[in-house]
């Protein structure tokens, strides 16, 4: 891996924090995103990451000072990626803007460019043929707050070139993340994939009246050791995104004990306005 030259596409929630980790640990890094208001934006959110990592991983002034001046913005695609060795895109979940991204983006980056996509839900085989180079593209997949949650998950398509994946590796690592390869696309990955089924099924002992949060949560904690059961992980999560995962299951396969799992966590919960930790109270009060 002889990358030194990164371009972080879209410097949302995301974007911003893949782009400072990555200058913050070394790299040359050019921020792309689609207006010069939207490079205000992400400016004043990078700036703001800054006292997160002096607080929570000690970082010196200068360092944080430092991380910044590595970085460049722009709001011209073909300047942004033109001397890129890795583009990592973190454009909207939204099938019509990345596919129009990659093929955009197809058309003026440098030959030897490697794509990765930070999708959460979306597999990157969708997109591999617009972006012109399926061997040299991949999902590198981070969770937020990304220098405390420090997970990057690597997850091949079937047309992935094995040295890419094997670099897209390294890279994670140079960046300070914990890498875990995924050999085969899986949507979800590996952390969803435990984790979607796992609440879900909290919640169904719960909506079927088998046993109470507390009881349920206890249950897990004392007999597996694990330090929260689903409800208190419901409430770091948020009720809201569970919700939304319970309604696009309701759509995909009409279950009827998943629309009433929505209908509970609707009327019990965001109506009245327990969302979890970020309102103070969800499944428990904080
Ligand atoms: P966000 O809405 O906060 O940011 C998206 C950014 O993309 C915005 O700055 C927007 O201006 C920009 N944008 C819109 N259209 C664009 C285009 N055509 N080209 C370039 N930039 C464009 O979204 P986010 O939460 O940062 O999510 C981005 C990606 O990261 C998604 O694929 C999402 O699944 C993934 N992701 C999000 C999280 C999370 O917790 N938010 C965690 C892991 C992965």
């Amino acid at each position: 891996m002889d990358y030194k030259n990164i371009t972080v596409a879209g410097s949302g929630v995301l974007g911003s924090q893949i782009a400072y980790q990555t200058a913050y640990k070394g790299f040359n890094v050019s921020v792309f995103d689609i207006n010069d208001e939207a490079i205000e934006i992400a400016k004043d959110r990078i700036q703001k990451l800054k006292a997160r990592y002096q607080e929570d991983l000690g970082a010196t002034q200068e360092e944080v000072d430092n991380a910044y001046n590595r970085m460049n913005f722009y709001s011209d695609l073909s300047k942004a990626v033109s001397s890129a060795d890795l583009l990592i895109e973190a454009v909207p979940e939204v099938v019509d803007i990345k596919m129009d991204f990659y093929k955009k983006l197809a058309q003026v980056a440098p030959n030897h460019t490697i794509f990765a996509t930070n999708s959460s839900t979306l597999l990157p085989s969708q997109f591999a043929e617009a972006t012109g180079r399926p061997d040299k593209f991949l999902a590198l997949h981070f969770a937020n707050e990304i220098w405390n949650n420090n997970t990057a998950e690597i997850m091949k398509h079937p047309g992935t070139d094995e040295k890419v994946f094997q670099d897209i590796i390294e890279f994670a690592k140079a960046i300070g993340m914990v890498a875990l390869p995924l050999y085969k696309e899986q949507p979800g990955y590996i952390l969803n994939s435990l984790l979607v089924p796992f609440l879900e099924a909290g919640q169904k002992l719960l909506v079927n009246g088998i046993a109470d949060v507390e009881t349920i949560d206890k249950t897990w904690m004392i007999a597996t050791g694990a330090p929260q059961g689903p409800f208190a992980i419901l409430d770091v999560v948020g009720i809201r995104t569970a919700y939304n995962i319970t309604v696009a299951k309701v759509k995909a396969t009409g279950d009827e004990e998943f629309q009433r799992m929505a209908d509970f966590l609707k009327t019990e919960y965001i109506d009245k306005g327990k969302l979890g930790i970020e309102t103070g109270e969800g499944f428990y009060k904080y």
